[in-house]
């Protein structure tokens, strides 16, 4: 089903341009440059400004606060103009408050709002750990990239909502849906507090016929546009524990049976463990389509494991790329460890996290069956520690298809859309548990090696990627909110 929509989306409406009020004099002309180094139109300024802002202000896990943030953006919404009774802020905790504003639409044919998802909470990041130029949380520019914690993930897309938000207040566009901007909190480490919690508790406030969030963009090799992605899947994160237990006692008598040692026998085998490959509609599509791009050898490799994901010699070959290797199975691996009590005491207690992303098509508990099976030793209790509901993926539609290939060949030439399967987990799986169809969709390119920083040291952003990004989340807001939607 998706490859069958993606084979047409990537065929004749790529093709043709676009009869519509909203066909930008671009769109005929994908060289033509969004961004001019030291030239930022006004609306590129007002973006930067946001996200300078909101980079600068901490809303790490534990020592930030995202209530300031949440505030900071409020202000920008007032001052353009959107209602008080439109803007909510608020949450389950004074530190780690939401924001949720509408740009109220026509509504004409009672068309369900398009909700823009952006979380802004980040992950922790200590200055010592960044080289020695940046400070995580200092805005900082730098050989054409910015620099600082949450640069990428994802205060790129929520200060770009925001900014696009102004935009077309702005402009006086009055969409035919509302469109709602939600910048939320506690995805890092959540959920409980951000989207979690308001579609729990505020359901009419996010209440949407179509998400955009993070969790897509585009690949860059080279520095040049190779291809752009939907998200579409998402693995599921579960935490197991592996738990020993041991009589104990002198550690000048020591025997065999060790809390330690069979936990560490234990994790070894996990660590050794493959779990089966397996292909669903939206990796087929992927491994299909990258096939086409990649170096002969990878792409045989993938077009084999597509045609049988028994091929264990073509499964060794995509594996051998850490960027492809995540998507082709569960993967499991230790993450913490704990034990003993005393230096000169034989150990009673053992433990380990070991935390799995799992096959959106597979269950915590076959999971958990697996890895007592590999580990093999009953002495050893593997326990689900902590588990988020698994989510359906979302279904490709023309809906989406078509404009993201649109807007794509506009801006960034005539290259490939390609569904993906995020290995790492989203707010999206909060609407689609509930049929909303949720996309990962921001047209920001990166590079996937040397740009794939999100979580880890000096985090960074091509600027060039940052404002074409903007302006493809404009074209791709107004697209969606303008009804009905223009016959490619
Ligand atoms: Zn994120």
């Amino acid at each position: 089903m998706i490859s069958a929509v993606l084979a047409a989306v990537s065929a004749a409406p790529l093709a043709s341009p676009l009869a519509s009020p909203l066909a930008s004099p671009l769109a005929a002309q994908p060289a033509t440059p969004v961004y001019t180094p030291g030239k930022l139109t006004p609306a590129q300024q007002v973006a930067r400004d946001v996200y300078k802002e909101i980079i600068e202000i901490n809303t790490s896990v534990t020592t930030g606060n995202i209530t300031n943030g949440a505030k900071a953006m409020v202000k920008h919404f007032l001052a353009a103009g959107i209602p008080e009774k439109d803007i909510f802020v608020g949450g389950p905790q004074p530190e780690k408050f939401n924001v949720v504003a509408r740009l109220r639409g026509k509504n004409p044919a009672g068309r369900k709002p398009l909700l823009l998802l952006a979380h802004i909470d980040v992950v922790e990041a200590l200055k010592a750990d960044w080289s020695p130029e940046f400070d995580p949380f200092k805005f900082t520019e730098k050989d054409g990239y910015y620099y600082a914690r949450g640069i990428a993930d994802d205060k790129s897309m929520a200060s770009i909502f925001v900014a696009n938000l102004l935009r077309m207040k702005a402009e006086g566009f009055v969409p035919d849906r509302d469109i709602i901007v939600a910048l939320t909190a506690d995805e890092e480490s959540g959920p409980f507090n951000g989207a979690d919690w308001l579609v729990t508790n505020h359901r009419d406030l996010v209440d949407a016929g179509l998400v955009i969030n993070e969790g897509g963009g585009g690949v860059l090799r080279d520095g040049k546009p190779l291809f752009n992605t939907i998200q579409l899947a998402q693995k599921i994160t579960t935490n197991y524990t592996l738990h020993v237990t041991n009589r104990g006692g002198h550690s000048s008598v020591p025997r065999k049976d060790n809390a330690i040692t069979s936990l560490a026998d234990a994790l070894s085998k996990v660590g050794r463990y493959e779990f089966p490959v397996k292909i669903s509609d939206v990796t087929k599509s992927f491994f299909s389509q990258t096939a086409l791009l990649e170096t002969p050898v990878m792409g045989r490799a993938m077009k084999a494991l597509v045609a049988n994901p028994a091929d264990k010699a073509a499964a060794a070959v995509v594996a051998g790329d850490e960027k492809y290797s995540s998507m082709l199975r569960t993967t499991c691996v230790a993450t913490m460890l704990s034990g003993g009590h005393a230096s000169n005491a034989l150990p009673q207690l053992a433990e380990a996290n070991v935390n799995c992303r799992i096959y959106p098509t597979e269950t915590a508990e076959q999971v958990r069956v697996a890895l007592e099976k590999a580990i093999a030793d009953t002495t050893v209790k593997v326990l689900i520690k902590s588990q988020r509901p698994a989510s359906p993926p979302a279904t490709m539609s023309p809906e989406i298809a078509q404009p993201v290939a649109r807007i794509t060949k506009e801006l960034f030439g005539n290259i490939p859309i390609i569904p993906t399967m995020s290995t790492g987990a989203n707010d999206s799986r909060f609407f689609l548990a509930l049929g909303v169809p949720a996309f990962g969709v921001s047209g920001l390119f990166m590079d996937p090696v040397a740009d794939a920083r999100a979580h880890g040291r000096d985090e960074r952003m091509r600027i060039q990627s940052y404002f074409e990004g903007q302006e493809f989340l404009y074209r791709l807001t107004k697209q969606l909110s303008t009804n009905p939607a223009p016959v490619p």
